[in-house]
């Protein structure tokens, strides 16, 4: 269908993002491969990082001269289980960035992720990631430059850059909530917003998703351009979606990706499974479920074989849908789970899983407790005598953001964070 928006947003995009546009017309066309060819793409990108890694990154040098394996002669993808794994500890502990980085082709990321161990990364600006979003807003029948809703952590560009991005997206409508706080009245004018701008879809961390509708079924509200709402961040529970879908009125589809390599797989609109994008991350499963990738997109900060803390099975069906990227089955990860204050109003733990993203070598791990009393305990691991100091630095934080809501925030010190059947949770409610 022809639309204004979208033919407006390619011709701004040909101005200031080219790169991006060639490389979305790139993976649409290597989204077409036959088997035999995307086998020969996948081993050539996975041999040239690992020869690139080999030569420009020390810890890699050394990993790789220590078991005696020389990328030079990977002649099969089998290969790979001949290196070690890369886990979230030493990426805290060693510096992966290649010696030759270029400093303004870097992004810095940091999370406490799946199982609240903040852990920093380095993405390649070089690699236009934003485009996977294009082509699976395309599979769901979708528009990058359609007007939509985000219900996510909300950082707000400035200067120059904002500017851009204001020109870029114009005259597209894209309203936020920033998530920190969720309550009817927050809810309530981003309703209106998303109303006003006819928002065709909605793009949220699954826990703050849940709650927008259960506030629009206590109204008895509706979106009713809503096509399609977009859930991220944690897995996505089948009462949940089945919820949400009577709500909203439309299909809810799951999207997965990490701090530390994004863009890993979404559903089509089967929802049998995730359409994983083997062509730029490599997936391997360990023995028991682990998920291990390594980034083909990233030649500035390497992952190889990186444990993301998730798990997964593969799914050996072919999708009817067409798409040609294979199905993994749904990801076995952290649950996401709300803060809750006296008052009714709430905080999604996606939210809480950034506090320590301004300073990730604070703590090893960190866990919210929540009591009967609406008060919170934050178990933390030191990292070291200053770590106290830290935290309380960022429990004032959250206090001055909660400041009307007279929350009662503990410390407590801890040598380790106990896990539940292998996985750590990250809050722990006992509301
Ligand atoms: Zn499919």
């Amino acid at each position: 269908m022809f639309s204004i928006n979208k033919s407006l947003f390619f011709l701004k995009n040909l101005f200031f993002r080219k790169k991006s546009l060639e490389q979305y017309n790139k993976l649409l066309n290597e989204s077409k491969l036959g088997e035999i060819d995307r086998q020969k793409l996948i081993l050539s990108r996975v041999k040239a990082i690992l020869i690139h890694a080999y030569n420009f990154s020390d810890f890699y040098k050394k990993r790789f001269d220590l078991i005696n394996f020389n990328p030079k002669q990977f002649q099969s993808l089998d290969e790979l289980k001949l290196i070690p794994v890369t886990t979230k500890i030493e990426l805290r502990e060693n510096n992966l960035l290649i010696k030759n980085y270029d400093k303004n082709l870097i992004a810095k990321s940091t999370t406490g992720g799946s199982t609240g161990m903040p852990v920093s990364v380095f993405h390649d600006k070089s690699f236009k990631s934003e485009v996977f979003g294009w082509y699976i807003l395309k599979q769901w029948g979708a528009h990058i430059s359609d007007n939509a809703g985000f219900l996510e952590r909300y950082n707000p560009s400035k200067g120059l850059t904002g500017l851009i991005n204001k020109v870029i997206w114009w005259p597209t409508k894209r309203v936020h909530l920033n998530i920190n706080i969720l309550s009817d009245e927050h809810f309530f004018k981003f309703y209106e917003k998303c109303k006003k701008n006819n928002i065709v879809y909605l793009e949220g961390y699954v826990g703050a998703v849940y709650e927008f509708a259960l506030f629009l079924e206590k109204y008895k509200l509706t979106l009713v351009n809503l096509k399609f709402v977009w859930t991220t961040s944690a897995p996505l529970n089948e009462k949940a979606r089945d919820k949400m879908k009577f709500i909203f009125g439309c299909p809810i589809y799951d999207q997965y990706g990490s701090c530390e390599i994004n863009w890993l797989a979404f559903e089509c609109e089967r929802c049998s499974g995730l359409h994983f994008f083997d062509l730029y991350r490599y997936l391997e499963i360990d023995e028991v479920g682990n998920i291990l990738i390594t980034d083909l997109t990233n030649y500035q900060f390497p992952l190889i074989r990186y444990k993301i803390g998730d798990k997964v099975s593969l799914n050996n069906s072919v999708c009817s849908c067409g798409i040609t990227f294979p199905l993994i089955n749904k990801v076995k990860g952290r649950e996401s789970d709300l803060i809750r204050f006296m008052d009714g109003s709430s905080v999604p733990g996606e939210f809480l899983t950034t506090i320590f993203d301004d300073y990730p070598e604070a703590v090893i791990q960190f866990q919210f407790i929540q009591k009967k009393d609406f008060s919170l305990i934050l178990k933390f691991v030191p990292t070291s005598d200053k770590s106290k100091i830290v935290v309380n630095e960022v429990i004032n934080i959250l206090k001055k953001m909660w400041l009307e809501k007279n929350i009662i925030i503990d410390l407590e010190e801890v040598q380790n964070i106990p896990h539940d059947y292998g996985k750590i949770r990250f809050i722990i409610s006992e509301l």
